[in-house]
């Protein structure tokens, strides 16, 4: 086996579970170090671990709330001592705290705020001037088709997701000259846990207004990840994976 520290290193925030475990796995290759970063679920992490291992591939789970910039720190220090630096940042973790803008708390806002959004500054400032220095690196941030259509009783979520994109846009701006390119991507409905937990019929009624007449799949996420990584000459975009729900 390659040794690890050659490889390029890929950060996956949330990638125990749904569409960051699609990526996780997507990437896990021969080419790849893969740091299956979660906040609970260390099962699921381990589980998808031991599945990049068995093909062939270099993984590690690492535990850490990327809401807080300590843990994240910790998290950084962790991969830096096993595999070198960050060279692909997939900033995917994410929550969802439901409610109509009047009931909504502002601890429920907060919280959706700093997992979704202040978390891609967190990591961000740790793994950018390694990247600058390095002259390159692969930001992408996994927003959500709510940014641009808006949802109901998802003022924090949309307003966390919006500001995802217009930060991958300045971001860009600033790293272009340094081969760091920065991208979104906007997923439509993603058959994962976060939308299992919709009610059936508001679940049905979504799907009838889908073009393409389905949810998504996580493997469709993973290969416009994918996708972006081996792209030079795509920054600051955002890249629509939603079967047609948005235009
Ligand atoms: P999911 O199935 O609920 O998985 C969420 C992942 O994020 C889990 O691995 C979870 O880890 C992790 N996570 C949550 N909070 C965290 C924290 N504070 N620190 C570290 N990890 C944390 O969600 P999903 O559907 O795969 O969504 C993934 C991303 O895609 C999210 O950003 C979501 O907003 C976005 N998205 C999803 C859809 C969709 O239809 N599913 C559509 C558009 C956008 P633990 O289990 O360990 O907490």
């Amino acid at each position: 086996m390659e040794n690890s520290k050659n490889l390029k290193t890929v950060l996956v925030t949330g990638g125990s579970r749904g569409i960051g475990a699609a990526i996780s796995l997507e990437l896990g290759t021969k080419e790849h170090n893969i740091i299956v970063n979660y906040n609970h679920s260390k099962e699921h992490a381990d589980n998808i671990v031991n599945k990049i291992k068995s093909n062939g591939g270099n993984a590690m789970a690492v535990q850490a709330n990327i809401a807080h910039a300590d843990e994240c720190q910790r998290l950084f220090e962790t991969i830096n001592n096993e595999f070198g630096n960050v060279s692909v940042l997939i900033n995917n973790a994410g929550i969802t705290r439901d409610k109509s803008f009047r009931k909504m708390n502002l601890t429920e806002w907060n919280e959706v705020i700093n997992t979704n959004l202040t978390s891609a500054y967190n990591t961000v400032q740790i793994a950018l001037p390694n990247m600058i220095e390095n002259k390159y690196g692969r930001i992408i941030n996994i927003s959500s088709v709510i940014a641009q259509s808006g949802g109901f009783g998802q003022t924090n979520y949309a307003a966390a997701k919006a500001g995802l994109i217009g930060f991958s846009k300045s971001l860009a701006l600033e790293t272009a000259k340094y081969g760091v390119t920065v991208n979104s991507i906007c997923p439509g409905f993603i058959e994962t846990e976060m939308v299992a937990a919709m009610p059936r019929e508001v679940l049905d009624n979504i799907i009838s207004k889908i073009p393409v007449n389905r949810l998504g799949a996580s493997s469709e996420i993973a290969k416009g990840v994918r996708y972006l990584i081996e792209s030079a000459y795509i920054t600051g975009q955002c890249l629509n994976i939603n079967g047609g729900l948005y235009m």
